[in-house]
């Protein structure tokens, strides 16, 4: 069974994966229990390039009792076609632009490893 713990462990390792149902081809990411195509659930690991385009973006501004603020939220869509979402790491806020090329990289703070994307070179 290929779990979220799986997922986040390869993630903290720097490697993003996705799952592709053995039954219907379908890729997704992050990994969930059943195929929402053909509600199977037999999966394979699949290492994904990490490499996608930013196609929304909504920016956390520095109020509050967020210290990593002011930093962005993407939707990434992946060049393997799932979309993921994930945290800024390293992108200029003024950069941000559906279209814009990023790349995974994960922030790891202690124990906790969060998705993100900073800049594709
Ligand atoms: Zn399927």
């Amino acid at each position: 069974m290929i779990t979220l713990k799986t997922f986040f462990e390869e993630a903290r390792a720097g490697r993003l994966t996705g799952i592709r149902c053995l039954r219907c081809g379908e890729l997704a990411v992050p990994p969930k229990e059943f195929c929402s195509s053909c509600q199977e659930r037999a999966w394979e690991l699949v290492p994904l390039s990490g490499a996608g385009t930013v196609t929304s973006f909504r920016v956390i501004p520095a109020l509050g009792s967020t210290p990593e603020a002011p930093y962005a939220v993407v939707v990434v869509r992946l060049d393997e076609g799932p979309s993921v979402p994930g945290r800024t790491v390293d992108l200029p806020l003024e950069s941000l632009a559906a279209g814009l090329p990023v790349r995974f990289r994960p922030l790891v703070a202690g124990d906790q490893t969060v998705i993100g994307f900073g800049p594709s070179a």
